[in-house]
């Protein structure tokens, strides 16, 4: 029922000796919150944070659909399934998730307790708007189901990174799609102007999502391929070849490292040779990483960081790459999203503005950067994602995050704080 071994995030650090539990029942759940005191519930650890902890319980074997209904076009599921289950079940009648973030392997908690967001956050915001209710184990054992978004334990708990409660289930609503594939377009931009221009003309199609190419930027011109989508209807024979296909993922074999020069030249052909329009299968257009199983370790031996940041306006960003680009420390893959404003809950991320998620390699000098990055953006009302963060203090933490004290609490009211713990809870003194 538990293993002693050694867990951490996607990042691969820290690493730390856990004491694992995997139960696959709602009533060894309920018995292990009630037995055991300092710990955090775990999903499949896709984060880049410091959510971990040494006693974990690990959602993954609660993974069961419970209700699926066609006509009205939702799911309820157990809190420990993934995206991935969830989509291999519902697509064969076109549905699809209405937000899905960049992997389809996370579970249904670790979607809600980080609030995640995808390329259509600019229209339908985020996991929280596919939530119709969800039912929670609090610290004293008691359940509770709850559908209003203005409840104080739902905006606690959605986007509350494990420290309000285990998350049991979720119904969610589900988007209705006309087939598994999308029309994907792509618009080559030079300058950072044309950039926004482009990101602003195209801001009604459903799906919008920028490669920036950080790596070679020169100060002036500044490679970018706006990618736009939109499910398409489109003739297909079988669902099951398709999800054969795509759930395939290749192994990189343990000597393949990152460099500079590879990143250079990859990125100089992959500018090069994407084209305006093409058709793709979901998968291919919203999980391109998900193909390589382990390309976390590429990053050997130093390791890597990503550092997500959102900001209010164009110039904001602007600064934000200036100061990148005179650190010469740069990031390996960049990626922009616009977002419309945020919700209402306690610790959810996004705001109104624009976000960059940063893949740095582990580099001397690298710190110093993400330091001044930190203060452009909390001087513009920005902040850094909790999903994707273990370094930040507690001063910045609160200085981005104004909702802190009611987070705090509510944490403390339900007794959260004597319970679940995380690395991130002690660093951010939550
Ligand atoms: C390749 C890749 C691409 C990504 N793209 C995006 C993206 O586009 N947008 C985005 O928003 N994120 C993105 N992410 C981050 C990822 O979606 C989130 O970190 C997500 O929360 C990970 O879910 P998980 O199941 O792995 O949970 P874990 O990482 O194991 O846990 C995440 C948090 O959820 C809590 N938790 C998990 N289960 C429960 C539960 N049952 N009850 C209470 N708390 C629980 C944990 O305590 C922890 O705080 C990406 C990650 C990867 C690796």
């Amino acid at each position: 029922m538990f293993k002693e071994k050694e867990i951490s995030t996607w990042i691969l650090n820290p690493k730390i000796k856990s004491t694992v539990y995997y139960p696959d029942n709602f009533l060894t759940i309920k018995e292990l919150n009630n037995n055991l005191k300092n710990f955090l519930a775990i999903g499949k650890l896709r984060s880049y944070s410091d959510s971990i902890y040494s006693t974990v319980i690990k959602t993954t074997k609660y993974n069961y659909i419970l209700d699926y209904n066609k006509e009205e076009g939702y799911i309820e599921c157990t809190s420990g399934i993934t995206l991935k289950e969830i989509i291999d079940f519902v697509i064969k009648d076109n549905y699809f998730l209405l937000i899905t973030p960049g992997t389809k392997y996370i579970t249904l908690g670790g979607a809600i307790s980080n609030d995640v967001h995808g390329k259509n956050h600019h229209i339908h915001g985020s996991f929280n708007e596919s939530i119709i209710n969800l039912q929670v184990l609090l610290p004293n054992n008691e359940i509770v189901t709850i559908n209003d978004k203005n409840n104080e334990i739902y905006r606690a708990i959605v986007g509350g990174i494990g420290l309000i409660g285990i998350i049991l289930k979720s119904k969610i609503k589900l988007l209705k799609i006309p087939s598994p594939f999308i029309l994907q377009r792509n618009t080559k931009t030079h300058t950072f102007y044309q950039l926004i221009d482009n990101i602003y003309k195209y801001n009604n199609c459903t799906y919008s999502v920028v490669w920036l190419d950080l790596f070679n930027f020169n100060g002036n011109k500044l490679n970018a391929i706006l990618q736009t989508g939109e499910f398409i209807n489109q003739n297909y024979t079988n669902i099951n070849h398709i999800l054969k296909r795509i759930n395939k993922k290749i192994t990189i074999p343990h000597f393949l490292r990152i460099e500079n020069l590879i990143v250079k030249i990859f990125n100089y052909f992959y500018y090069l040779f994407t084209f305006e329009e093409k058709i793709v299968d979901f998968n291919t257009f919203f999980y391109p990483l998900d193909f390589i199983y382990n390309w976390n370790t590429l990053y050997k031996p130093t390791g890597f960081l990503q550092y997500q940041l959102i900001v209010n306006s164009e110039e904001a960003l602007e600064k934000i790459i200036y100061t990148i680009y005179k650190s010469n420390i740069k990031p390996y893959l960049s990626i922009l999203k616009l977002h419309k404003e945020g919700n209402n809950n306690f610790l959810s991320f996004p705001i109104k503005g624009f976000s960059l998620a940063l893949d740095f390699k582990l580099q001397a000098g690298l710190y110093d950067l993400l330091d001044k990055l930190d203060n452009i953006v909390i001087k513009n009302n920005g902040r850094i994602y909790l999903a994707k963060d273990n370094r930040m203090d507690k001063d910045k933490f609160e200085k981005m995050y104004s909702k802190v004290n009611e987070f705090k609490k509510i944490r403390k009211e339900l007794g959260a704080n004597k319970k679940y713990i995380s690395l991130q809870s002690i660093r951010l003194s939550l």
